[in-house]
């Protein structure tokens, strides 16, 4: 349930609703908004009480009942983008915000060429994982906690923020140490211990959608981590499953606007795990900055051929580099820039 406060409302009005919800064992969230205060009212029992409960309370304007699953996240409650700001850079606003970076962290030279080579291409935030959660227990798990020293090492250097997974909820702390942005990978999407522990952490988070979720799945994750009163929430489209066999994943471009409609979080993509294909990744990218994507996600590794990793899928340097100037009028065309 979500009750707007009228302009002006004084902080005594407001905590008058928020006290009747605790009289009643509910939840509340409050979005301060800039003119207009929102309380959500949260709980399994809201469905059964009137919505007088609250409408009849001083400086409440009006109750309305979110009949989707998903409330934190919805622009019922915050009408407004959010912003997430990770070191100074603003996710969500007129910048298209660029992540790029191997898929995992090999070495301490792979990952300082990645680096200066995504740098010097205009990317923002260096990404590689160093939890790997792999489809087979055979394959490459990543550098783990060392992997997590040398992303903090080259972020000293290039003064770059990094952006990693975190597999185990126990990690989050540990992950959290060492990264700017935490990302919550496809598989793990509706891993809820995992998402209530980063939503505790309050670390800006990139949350991915499950492979074969719904966006009302993929929004109503997001709830877990809002509900913690982590407001750094971005979420990223990777492609889903689909019959369309002829590559990795199909990118569900319709995602981006449907996401702006009915939610106030920024929202990235990473035309990578969807192409499946080097070949593919730039046609998907510049696709999604010209629906409106907040930002990408892309992986570039200094020598594919050789990458442990996803190298079929990476981008190299200097196809990097070139996508990145044609990313700049795409994103002119609607209004942003890279
Ligand atoms: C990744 O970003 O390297 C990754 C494993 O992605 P996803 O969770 O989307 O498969
Ligand atoms: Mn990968």
């Amino acid at each position: 349930m979500i009750v707007e406060m009228i302009t002006g409302a004084t902080p005594e009005e407001i905590d008058a609703v928020v006290q009747r919800a605790k009289s009643l064992e509910l939840d509340v969230q409050l979005n301060l908004g800039t003119d207009k205060t929102v309380v959500a009212i949260l709980g399994s029992n809201t469905g059964q009480l009137p919505t007088d409960t609250f409408a009849v309370l001083p400086g409440v304007e009006s109750v309305t009942r979110v009949m989707k699953p998903y409330k934190l996240s919805s622009r019922e409650f915050k009408a407004k983008d959010s912003l997430v700001t990770i070191s100074g850079i603003e996710i969500g606003g007129k910048r298209v915000v660029v992540m790029a970076g191997p898929c995992a962290v090999e070495s301490k030279e792979q990952l300082m060429e990645a680096a200066r080579a995504v740098k010097e291409a205009g990317a923002s935030i260096l990404r590689g994982g160093a939890f790997k959660p792999r489809t087979s227990p055979f394959s490459f798990q990543g550098l783990e906690e060392v992997g997590l020293e040398l992303l903090a090492q080259v972020r000293e250097h290039f003064g770059i923020p990094v952006v990693t997974e975190v597999v185990d909820p126990h990690d989050v702390g540990l992950v959290a140490k060492y990264a700017d942005v935490l990302q919550v990978g496809s598989r793990n999407m509706q891993n809820f211990a995992l998402l209530t522990n980063i939503g505790k952490s309050k670390c800006p988070v990139v949350l991915k959608r499950g492979f074969s979720c719904t966006i009302t799945e993929w929004l109503t994750a997001a709830d877990y981590l809002l509900a913690e009163g982590n407001n750094q929430v971005i979420l990223c489209e990777r492609g889903i499953r689909t019959f369309e066999d002829s590559i990795r994943f199909s990118l569900d471009i319709s995602a981006i606007p449907v996401i702006k409609r009915n939610s106030h979080l920024p929202v990235i993509v990473d035309p990578s795990h969807a192409a499946g294909h080097y070949s593919l990744v730039p046609a998907i990218a510049k696709a999604a900055v010209a629906a409106g994507a907040d930002g990408l996600l892309i992986e570039v590794h200094p020598n594919p051929k050789e990458a442990l990793v996803d190298g079929l899928q990476s981008l190299t340097p200097s196809a990097f580099a070139r996508l990145m100037e044609e990313l700049g009028s795409i994103a002119k065309s609607v209004g942003r820039y890279i």
